[in-house]
């Protein structure tokens, strides 16, 4: 059975092989939040366009505002004035943040370590050149690229485009990932259950994590434990660049998932990894989309999502698959598991001072729903060393969305 790092390595380069038919579309910056750059963004000028004071105060040459020197206030230049006239000799002039600092002028002196009486501005400190001045150009320069094709635009980078002017931004379209969910118990979530079936819960949550992870879900419902009505809503995911099946991959005489895939054409890459929960998860493609059976059980499914899923849907989107950010904390409960699996425990981080500690959470196995709504990450067990006492250093893997 393959390791979650290599079934990983299996899904990214399965996904980078069907990136080709990516598309492009236009969009106001506004609206880009989570697309990926389909285009180089340069910066349309200089950045900072003029020599821009960072603090309020005086502007005057180093040589001259010397500490205990003093040098007339000759007048003000507030953020957005137009500076043409350069500093004469002998004199300061009172500037604002964001404002041009003026010809002449090599530092602002913060107005905290000055003393003014009329116009006559007496320095307490020693003034260096350069002080309190962002160059002009020392950002950027003019036809820089300011955003690389290829970026995932979040609130800065959204703010870079905003700034060099770029109000309409060149994106991949989002990857569109249908979400059919599998079961004779499972109803939607707007009908009553009768007393042995359960809402379609996965449907809810598989969309949210299509969402956060960059791609537009696409539900497709419930489908039965039967070969024709699965065979049919299969067909119907298969529209889309990636197919996120939950249910019916497991060892059943129900679970006809992995056999419906077969007969319509899906080559399979791996139909089991080396994790608990998530064991049977199954990937594949059929003719050209990009097929996920998650085992149903709704903490496996949202694990073996965040595991393999997100990775294509960052491929799709034309962004390199981020790394899965593990982080090191400090175990404070003993924890034993079963070796030969690797354990994705649903469990909290808190800090303590600046010490992050952690602890697996009680849980009735992977149908406990709440269970991870409490956990804010999953401390991982590995595979070869299953026992690990309160103490020593962990390893975890930050809940989505929460950290
Ligand atoms: P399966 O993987 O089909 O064997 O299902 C494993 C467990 O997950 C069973 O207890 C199912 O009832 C439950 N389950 C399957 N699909 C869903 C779903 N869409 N929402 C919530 N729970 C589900
Ligand atoms: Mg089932």
């Amino acid at each position: 059975m393959i390791s979650f790092e290599q079934a990983r390595e299996v899904v990214i380069a399965q996904s980078k092989s069907r990136r080709a038919a990516q598309q492009s579309i236009s969009l106001p910056v506004q609206d880009a939040l989570g697309y990926v750059l389909a285009q180089e963004i340069l910066t349309d000028r200089e950045y900072p366009p003029f020599d821009r004071s960072t603090r309020d105060g005086y502007a005057a040459r180093a040589s001259e505002a010397r500490s205990g020197a003093s040098l007339r206030c000759v007048g003000e230049i507030k953020a957005g004035d137009s500076v043409v006239e350069p500093l004469p000799a002998a004199s300061c002039v009172q500037i604002m943040t964001g404002a041009a600092v003026p010809a002449g002028a090599d530092a602002v002196v913060m107005i905290e370590f000055t003393r003014r009486e009329g116009e006559v501005v007496t320095f307490e400190r020693p003034t260096q050149s350069g002080q309190n001045i962002v160059p002009r150009g020392s950002e950027a320069r003019a036809g820089q690229v300011a955003l690389s094709a290829g970026l995932r635009l979040g609130f800065a980078e959204l703010a870079v485009a905003a700034q060099v002017g770029a109000a309409t931004v060149c994106c991949y379209r989002k990857p569109s990932v249908a979400i059919l969910s599998t079961g004779d118990e499972v109803v939607p979530i707007t009908e009553k259950p009768g007393p042995f079936h359960i809402r379609n819960s996965n449907g809810v949550s598989l969309a949210a994590q299509v969402q956060l992870a960059g791609g537009t879900p696409v539900s497709l419902g419930n489908a039965l434990d039967r070969v024709e009505d699965l065979a049919e809503k299969i067909e119907r995911g298969l529209q889309h660049d990636i197919l996120a099946l939950s249910g019916g991959v497991s060892m059943g005489k129900y679970d006809l998932v992995e056999s419906v895939l077969k007969g319509l054409g899906t080559e399979f890459f791996f139909d089991a990894v080396a994790i608990r929960p998530g064991k049977p998860a199954v990937f594949g493609r059929c003719r050209e989309t990009l097929v996920f059976g998650l085992p149903g059980n709704p903490v496996s499914t949202m694990v073996t999502f965040q595991l393999f899923v997100t990775a294509a849907i960052d491929v799709l989107s034309g962004r390199e698959a981020r790394a899965l950010p593990f982080l090191e904390a400090r175990l404070s409960k003993d924890t034993k598991e079963k070796s030969g699996l690797t354990h994705f425990l649903p469990a909290r981080l808190e800090w303590v001072g600046m010490e992050p500690k952690v602890a697996a959470l009680e849980w009735q196995g992977s149908g406990d729903i709440s269970a991870l709504a409490r956990a804010n990450c999953f401390l991982v067990v590995p595979a070869e060393r299953p026992e690990i006492a309160a103490g020593d250093r962990v390893s975890v893997l930050p809940r989505g969305d929460v950290l």
